[in-house]
Formats: structure tokens, C-alpha cells, sequence
């Protein structure tokens, strides 16, 4: 009898390797505080009096390290709202790494930022710093969950942005807050397929937590907010990777980044150190039992590449008895540095 066979490679999109320099600025050009944030918890940085010492300071380390290392890096200005600071300051800290990048130190820049703070003349001077990338930090596109939240602006702010951001040329990434006040699985659905239709090239999704000093840690001591759960957080973020691959758009990163400072202060919400590995996970499990689902043949044997093994085993082997089960026992799996899981019956 003929062997049967199905290759198929990893559904994420290839990420580029890149180094970011990243360069925290806590609520720099932030004109009121959202109730979920306290960047000093979550970047473990205090809020910057002076921001042109400390973006030299930074830059000339970078610098430093770049010719110390012969290597290129890429910046990122993160913690605040890069594009509300002063038009002449975001002028000068752009200019400054336009001067590295022709010492060949850096070759990409990238910035987070609020939809309602990108007009015409922002993109323009965007462009013409060369900026690489403008991070939106969307959270939601449900008008009742962004009020809440006090971010203060609506969809359709967030889509003349993106206009302005397009005129230019100015690739675009995205930041999804699931699990704020008033929102659930349904609005998280409609924002992952509105975030599909905007095409932005990456993705940052950050659930929501509550920390200490913020306006939610309140409503959360009333009673009044409710964190989503792991499980839920990873069924739904597991559910949406599936899309977000699909179509292409790069994860930069699901979750805070384990500062010390925010681990001491979570109060509660989906915090799990391994949560996007989890999620990622789940997403690779899915999509290949589906894909296994529709063969007409039950695979007997299985090809994993060895990058992928923990995944497809998942967080604590949740899903190995499953594949063991699949080709009877571990005997017919093979591991090695293929490039495609590959199934055969
Ligand atoms: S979430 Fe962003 S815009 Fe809101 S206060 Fe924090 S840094 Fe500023």
C-alpha cells in the first residue's frame, strides 16, 4: 500500500531578527492617565523629567555598544505618547537617531503612540526622520470600552490615523488591550477582525492587568471589574493567533514583559510568565488537529521539527498524550531539524 503523506510548516509568519535598543519614556506626552496604566510598574521606570538627557544618555550608550560589538540595532521609543511630546522635541530625539543610522549604528526606529495624537504634519515629520514603524496603541475598538478606559478618542479617530499614517508610507503595528471594563470574548472577536482588515505588519497584544495605582485597581477593590482568567485569556488569544497568522501579521509580543517592578504589583489578571508560549501553543495545537481533522487518513506517524517541539508538547506536555495517542506511543514520532511537520499514514 502506498504511503500517504502531508507536510506543513509552522502557520506564524517569519520574524526578522532584530536587536531593539529600546528607550522607555513613561508617560512622555500623555495628557491624561487610561485606568489600566502605571508605566513605572510596567516599565519599571520612573516618569523622566528631562527627556533630551535621557534620550543622549541612551543613544550614546547605544553607540557604544554598537561599535563595541560591531552590530546594528534598531531603537524604540516606548512608555508614552512619543508623538504628543512638543513638534520640536520629537524633532531633535528623531534627529539624533537619524545621524546614527548614517554612521550605520542603527537601521530601524520604531514608536508607540496614540491614534488621536497622528495628524498630517506628525506623519510628515515621521517620514522624514525615516521612522520605520508607528505603533498605535489601539487597546480596543469598542466606542463603550475606550470610554471607560478613558482613552478618549473613537474609531474613527483611529482610522484617520491610520489615513495619515498611509499618505506617508508609514508602516503601521497595532496594541490590543483584551479584557479592559466592558469588554468580552464577542468585542474581542470584532476587534481581531477589524485589526485583520487595517492590515497593520504587527501586533502587540497585552492582557488586561490590574496594577497597583491605577484607576482599575480601584474599581477592581469595589467590585466593580473583573480580570479575565488565564484559561479564558489563552482560549481567546489562541483562537485569534490563528487569524492574525493567517493573514500575515507579525506578533512582536502577548503580555508584559516580567519586569520586577510589575511583578511585585499585579493585583490580578491573566499574568502568567509563560502566557504567550501558552498561547502560542494552543494556536499551533489547533491548527494542526484541524488540519489532521480533514485528512481522509489517519496518520500513523509523525515529523516534528525540533523548534517547534515544546510548542506542539505545550506548557507542562498538555497536549503530548494527545499525539502519542495520534500514532500509538512515542515510537512514531520522529524529531529533527525538519523544516515541516510532517504526517504519515
Ligand atoms: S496607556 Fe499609554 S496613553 Fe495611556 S497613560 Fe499609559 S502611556 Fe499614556
Amino acid at each position: 500500500m502506498k504511503t500517504k503523506l502531508f507536510a506543513i510548516k509552522h502557520p506564524a509568519p517569519t520574524k526578522m531578527k532584530r536587536s531593539i535598543w529600546p528607550i522607555f519614556l513613561p508617560f512622555a506626552g500623555c495628557k491624561k492617565r487610561c485606568i489600566f496604566c502605571s508605566q513605572e510598574i510596567s516599565t519599571g521606570r520612573k516618569k523622566v523629567k528631562d527627556f533630551k538627557a535621557l534620550v543622549s544618555k541612551e543613544l550614546t550608550e547605544l553607540e557604544f555598544r554598537a561599535k563595541k560589538n560591531n552590530k546594528v540595532y534598531g531603537v524604540g521609543f516606548f512608555g508614552g505618547t512619543f508623538t504628543g511630546l512638543p513638534y520640536e522635541l520629537q524633532s531633535w530625539i528623531l534627529e539624533r537617531v537619524v545621524k546614527l543610522r548614517c554612521k550605520n549604528i542603527v537601521d530601524f526606529v520604531c514608536l508607540s503612540t496614540r491614534p488621536d495624537f497622528i495628524n498630517n504634519e506628525v506623519a510628515e515629520l515621521l517620514k522624514s526622520k525615516n521612522v520605520d514603524l508607528v505603533e498605535l496603541g489601539i487597546q480596543s475598538f469598542d466606542s463603550e470600552v475606550l470610554d471607560v478606559a478613558n482613552r478618549g478618542y473613537t474609531l474613527s479617530t483611529i482610522l484617520k490615523a491610520i489615513h495619515y499614517l498611509k499618505k506617508y508610507n508609514l508602516k503601521y503595528g497595532f496594541q490590543l488591550l483584551p479584557g479592559l471594563p466592558k469588554h468580552n470574548l464577542a468585542k474581542f472577536w470584532q476587534d481581531i477582525e477589524l485589526t485583520i482588515c487595517l492590515k497593520p505588519s504587527t501586533l502587540r497584544i497585552y492582557p488586561c492587568l490590574v496594577l497597583e495605582n491605577t484607576l482599575l485597581a480601584k474599581l477592581y477593590r469595589l467590585e466593580q471589574y473583573r480580570p479575565w482568567s488565564i484559561e479564558k485569556t489563552v482560549y481567546a488569544l489562541g483562537f485569534a493567533l490563528l487569524d492574525i497568522w493567517r493573514n500575515n501579521i507579525k506578533i512582536l509580543r502577548i503580555g508584559l514583559t516580567p519586569e520586577r517592578s510589575l511583578l511585585a504589583n499585579i493585583i490580578a489578571g491573566p499574568w502568567h510568565e509563560a502566557l504567550g508560549f501558552m498561547v502560542r501553543s494552543f494556536a499551533l495545537n489547533m491548527y494542526l488537529k484541524r488540519l489532521i481533522a480533514s485528512l481522509s487518513w489517519q496518520p500513523t506517524s509523525l515529523e516534528v521539527p525540533s523548534r517547534y517541539l515544546s510548542e506542539l508538547w505545550g506548557y507542562k506536555n498538555v497536549y503530548q498524550q494527545f499525539w502519542y495517542n495520534l500514532v500509538n506511543g512515542p515510537t512514531f514520532i520522529k524529531i529533527g531539524p525538519f523544516k515541516e511537520f510532517v504526517f504519515m499514514g
